[in-house]
């Protein structure tokens, strides 16, 4: 039998409700794996109590009856989330040592609600701005699959926790790729949802037209079982969906019309966006994601050429809109309200000036002036409006190809996890983009699924496969990559050594 921190979710959740495990023993054993890998720098603060007392109070819980799915189960949420036991910093200097007097409504339905207990916050790109973890201010998460090499970002220390089987499963938020391109890095299971299925109160804003929360596990029924308990409209975030909640574990199980035994997909179009593989896309994450495809032409799926012609377009139309948002958001820390304060100033302008200069990175402050610049009188039509204009023409792009396929496909990444360092170009980084930000853009949902395996430099490398769906089919979604999971077995590969 697998070890305890081998095992899903879905699995944990069985033992828990027949007695065989506690909340408190689980989390005792994982609390004491995150601390033999501290070296991977994929958690920003562990506090065992506070993680023994929720664990006991799920417990309690389960002894006085309670039975839900999730109740007593352990993840850990990326720093982006606040919370009100344990610091919430966005990977910034800025929020170094902030506790927040409430919880994300994410963490309050997952921890609360659904009883579900925190091992920890999560090492990101410094407010959720980077692709690699570079950017944190605290330090680097290491790939569990090779420790030269990046995670992705910025979700990186989700990405890297669940890939090592620290945790079964975290949070993650998404703006632009960033559930997608980690997942896909560290070879796990992620889903970006359409923009409004979950609440983004409590998340520190990066792009609020942007930014959606998702969970991030080993497979897509531990995802389904997440994303069920943390979606749902929220009044307290005015871009959040009125939409009943759904039950994604039942979608996942659901037999499609047209299904026979061994083609449970029969009868789905996949469409494969022909600027998806042009050129640019790395031969062995073509490979894999070829080798992916031909999986779900055996389960029964079709695979028909679709067109998403302004997919170049996407890099420059995200790089405007994101920075734009990014540089109106960041304003609240001026440090007055909280967050870092200069210890030293003239007068009030020099307190915000050097508070600001001292709180935040290299990377915030370009997006802070790259975004101040595009709004700017004068630049607002030729970079801004424009740039909404292509949002929408993007958007409808989507719209064509779905006349044509029930879900698209395509890799997430053009290269595998690249060596630290290796992209010391912001502009290299930005590139890197290319396949994550048209859904972004268009509010779609996205998901990556592990793909294989493949050898670059003498490394063994995770390679993801995206899918994305029409608006609200995050069950589609779900219900195709777990037919994929049921068939294959490269969700289940474990970096060596963990
Ligand atoms: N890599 C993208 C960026 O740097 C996406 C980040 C994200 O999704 N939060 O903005």
């Amino acid at each position: 039998m697998s070890p305890l921190h081998a095992q899903s979710l879905a699995e944990l959740s069985r033992k828990l409700a027949a007695r065989e495990l506690s909340s408190v023993e689980l989390s005792t054993t994982l609390l004491d794996r995150i601390a033999q890998h501290e070296q991977l720098g994929a958690f920003l603060a562990v506090d065992r109590q506070v993680t023994l007392a929720q664990a006991r109070a799920a417990d309690d819980r389960r002894a006085k009856g309670e039975s839900g799915v999730l109740l007593g189960l352990p993840l850990a949420h990326k720093d982006i989330f606040v919370t009100r036991e344990l610091p919430s910093t966005a990977a910034s200097k800025m929020l170094e040592g902030y506790v927040s007097p409430f919880d994300a409504t994410v963490v309050s339905r997952l921890g609360a609600g659904a009883g579900m207990v925190t091992l920890g916050k999560l090492n990101c790109d410094e407010f959720a701005m980077g692709s690699s973890n570079e950017n944190s201010a605290y330090k680097r998460v290491l790939n569990p699959w090779d420790a030269a090499r990046v995670p992705g970002g910025s979700s990186g220390g989700s990405a890297a926790a669940v890939a090592a089987r620290l945790v079964p499963a975290a949070t993650g938020t998404d703006t632009g790729g960033s559930i997608r391109q980690p997942a896909a890095f560290t070879g796990i299971t992620g889903i970006k949802p359409t923009y409004g299925r979950c609440s983004r109160y409590g998340m520190i804003a990066f792009a609020s037209s942007l930014d959606q929360a998702g969970p991030m596990a080993r497979s897509a029924e531990d995802c389904a079982l997440l994303l069920s308990a943390m979606s749902g409209f929220d009044e307290r975030d005015a871009t959040s969906a009125q939409r009943p909640a759904e039950d994604f574990h039942a979608a996942i199980n659901v037999k499609r019309e047209g299904a026979v035994p061994g083609k449970p997909l029969a009868g789905l179009r996949i469409g494969l966006p022909k600027e998806f593989f042009g050129q640019g896309l790395g031969a062995e994450v073509a490979s894999a994601t070829r080798a992916a495809l031909a999986e779900f032409e055996k389960l029964g799926a079709t695979l028909v050429d679709v067109s998403l012609p302004r997919t170049e377009l996407s890099i420059p139309v995200y790089y405007i809109i994101a920075p734009a948002e990014a540089s109106s958001n960041l304003s609240r820390f001026d440090g007055v309200r909280y967050g870092h304060r200069a210890a030293k100033y003239a007068d009030l302008n020099d307190m915000y000036r050097k508070s600001r200069a001292e709180g935040f990175g290299d990377e915030v402050k370009r997006r802070i002036m790259i975004g101040a610049y595009v709004l700017s009188h004068g630049y607002y039509d030729a970079y801004y409006l424009q740039a909404q204009k292509l949002r929408r023409m993007i958007a409808d792009d989507f719209q064509a190809a779905f006349k044509q396929c029930d879900l698209i496909a395509g890799p997430v990444t053009p290269t595998v996890a690249w060596k630290f360092g290796d992209k010391a170009d912001p502009l290299a980084n930005y590139l890197a983009d290319i396949y994550t930000l048209p859904a972004s853009l268009a509010g779609l949902p996205g998901m990556s699924v592990p793909a294989g395996l493949v050898q670059v430099d003498g490394s063994t490398l995770p390679v993801g496969l995206q899918l994305i769906g029409n608006y609200w089919q995050e069950g589609a979604l779900l219900h195709a990559a777990h037919a994929l999971q049921q068939a294959t077995d490269w969700h289940a590969r474990a970096p060596q050594g963990y």
